[in-house]
């Protein structure tokens, strides 16, 4: 039981931070109704072992108060005074409490963190510049939003963002348009993270510009994404370094999403290369 409790603590904080992707692979509600799931079973099985008399003799709430406050040992628990079913009723409000407190702090972090953490004014001023920069890209007006819950019947979805193809409306995920947040508002730039949201806004305006398909969508985004990282605060060097990073990262998506794997033409020279007469790539 004590291992459902410390696993389910364990991913929160794991998806608190966001490690190695986390939030957008599983969502936060399963782990959170599996260790309900499992206190509840316990509960039924243990209650179930429990003999009849004992299961008549259900503990009064003073029962709880006296013996609820503090974890017992198992040797210390004082059988005599206490009917038997006093303990799977226990240990079932422990973990439900557990549940709930990890809930409560979710909610707090979420509410108080990261894009919902930022003032509005300067949230509609983030969003305002990042329009800017997709219409750069596609050439004409186009907006920006953030919202993981845009969802719109005939538009792509990725992971981190949304764009109806040739349309005029993406969307980007909060913490990817956190971290475009911060480099353009704090100079802050953390490479893995910032490298991603940079590629993303690139690649949601390139769906917007027209191209559908997601390996040439994502190789144009590394390629946009130098002079977009560089119009968002970086020199010359980290940008094209983040982009390159995406491109050696591109490659590993092999087995989990093959789509978005950059055609062989991707290269240098290569037919999808977007400036023949440079040896820079991307
Ligand atoms: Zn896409």
């Amino acid at each position: 039981m004590l291992w459902a409790r410390v696993a389910l603590a364990a991913f929160v904080f794991a998806w608190l931070f966001d490690v190695s992707g986390l939030r957008w692979v599983v969502p936060l509600w399963l782990p959170f109704l599996v260790a309900l799931g499992l206190e509840i079973t316990w509960f039924v099985d243990a209650w179930r072992a429990l003999p009849a008399e004992e299961r008549d003799r259900a503990p009064q709430l003073v029962d709880l108060e006296r013996y609820g406050e503090r974890e017992l040992e198992d040797d210390e628990w004082p059988v005599q005074d206490v009917p038997a079913a006093a303990r799977p009723i226990r240990r079932l409000l422990v973990g439900a409490g557990v549940v709930a407190a990890l809930a409560a702090v979710v909610w707090l972090v979420e509410k108080n963190s990261g894009w919902n953490g930022v003032d509005p004014d300067e949230r509609e001023a983030a969003v305002a510049r990042f329009s800017d920069e997709a219409s750069q890209i596609v050439g004409r007006r186009v907006e920006i939003r953030c919202d993981e819950r845009g969802r719109f019947v005939g538009v792509v979805q990725d992971a981190d963002g949304v764009a109806e193809v040739g349309g005029r409306l993406a969307y980007l995920t909060p913490s990817r348009c956190y971290d475009l947040f911060r480099l353009v508002h704090d100079a802050h730039s953390s490479s893995g993270r910032t490298g991603r949201a940079i590629a993303v806004l690139a690649h949601e305006s390139w769906h917007l510009r027209g191209v559908a398909d997601e390996g040439v969508t994502e190789c144009y985004a590394f390629q946009s994404g130098v002079a977009l990282g560089r119009r968002l605060g970086l020199d010359e060097a980290t940008a094209r370094r983040l982009m390159r990073e995406q491109l050696v990262e591109n490659a590993q998506r092999a087995r989990d999403a093959p789509q978005y794997v950059v055609p062989s033409e991707c290269r240098d020279g290569g037919q999808l290369d977007l400036d023949q007469r440079s040896s820079e790539f991307p």
